[in-house]
């Protein structure tokens, strides 16, 4: 029986390790955390930080394959662990994404068009940067962002540089140009260990506070869009020579052009909906490729709407629990608090009459 090593305790390494259970392929998380998600679902949990030598060591000697689920992974704890075992997503993965800047910049390298960027090292370059862009766009930490942290926000009327910048602490930056888009989508692809690559259906996303809030599939977009979509991720995770599943995040301006945001180096919210509305879900289709077991189509067999369950959104699931169709995935936290990602539900819809 294998065993694949996690790092990092969240939900979606709570995901991971059920997938895994339904493949009966154990799980080992490496997470300070003592009581996270994945902890209680994995086979064993080392409670310890991400860069502990020690606890690195034991969680390769636990495993058979190492994998993560998310991006802030200490680049050299992915290459400590990448000497004694496999470690798929391949590092290098983490090392693009976890910078902005070097993030845009492989993704323009690939043929993927980003919003225009510069970086942003003291005021002076965030003055030329509003100039260059018209004053509209978006001022953005290059690392450990998510959600919408670390990002300031320049509609071109009444907007204070030196502000934001002094709110940077110090930070390295980007500006990015602001793109006028009409919607939002996501491609979930998976690439194996032979180079097969599979990508589930493109979802629509809808983001408030810089927070996803709901993933609707199919998104209405038309084929050649969503085609050009699937090429984009396609290339990417060549350029990667990456194993697992990646999220690439996307929008498509008002001519139906693509401009790629950002990627996720791992299993992505916006690719949550496929554990109830497909045979095989993104988690499963990780754990697939990072063990070496065939990646199949994911076969959807319905529409659907993803809803996040957000802080106070908990009090909404007595309700959704009551809804025919809806399928509630909790995360185990004990807490609520504003912001904080507590589930998800699936509302898939019925093809009975169809
Ligand atoms: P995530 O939680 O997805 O990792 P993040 O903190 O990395 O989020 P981004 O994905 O860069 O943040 O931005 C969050 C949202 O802000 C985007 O999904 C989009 O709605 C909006 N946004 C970001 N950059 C731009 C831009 N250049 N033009 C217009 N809107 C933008
Ligand atoms: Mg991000
Ligand atoms: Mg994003």
């Amino acid at each position: 029986m294998k065993t694949v090593g996690i790092v990092g305790g969240g939900q979606l390494g709570r995901m991971l390790a059920m997938a895994a259970a339904r493949l009966s392929i154990r799980t080992v998380v490496l997470e300070p955390q003592a009581d996270c998600p994945a902890a209680q679902v994995a086979n064993h949990h080392i409670v310890a930080a991400y860069d502990d030598a020690e606890a690195l060591a034991e969680l390769a000697r636990r495993s058979d394959v190492i994998t993560y689920e998310f991006e802030n992974v200490p680049e050299e704890s992915a290459t400590r662990l990448a000497a004694d075992r496999p470690v798929y997503p391949p590092p290098l993965a983490l090392s693009v994404s976890q910078d902005r800047l070097t993030e845009k910049t492989f993704l323009n390298d690939c043929g993927i068009p980003t919003a225009g960027f510069r970086a942003v090292d003291n005021l002076d370059d965030l003055k030329a940067a509003l100039a260059a862009f018209g004053g509209r766009g978006v001022l953005k930490t290059r690392r450990f962002g998510y959600d919408g942290k670390g990002q300031w926000v320049f509609s071109g009327t009444e907007d204070d540089p030196a502000a934001a910048f002094a709110a940077l602490a110090g930070a390295p930056a980007i500006f990015e140009e602001w793109i006028d888009f009409e919607r939002e989508i996501s491609v979930i692809a998976a690439r194996g260990l032979d180079g097969a690559l599979i990508c589930f259906d493109p979802a629509e996303n809808e983001h408030r506070e810089g927070i996803l809030r709901v993933s609707r599939v199919p998104a209405r977009i038309t084929d050649a869009v969503a085609s050009e979509a699937r090429g984009h991720a396609a290339r990417l995770l060549s350029a990667l020579d990456y194993v697992g599943v990646l999220g690439l995040e996307l929008f498509v301006d008002r001519e139906g052009g693509l401009i790629a945001n950002e990627f996720a180096p791992r299993v992505h919210n916006s690719g949550h909906w496929s554990e109830a509305a497909c045979a095989v879900s993104q988690f499963e289709q990780h754990i697939r490729a990072v063990v070496g077991l065939p990646l199949v189509d994911p076969a959807r067999i319905a529409d659907c709407v993803m809803h996040n369950i957000i802080g106070d959104d908990m009090e909404k699931v007595p309700d959704w629990l009551k809804t025919a169709g809806a399928r509630v995935h909790l995360y185990g936290k004990a807490e609520s608090r504003p912001g904080r990602k507590m589930g998800h539900v699936t509302v898939v819809e019925s093809r009975r009459n169809g």
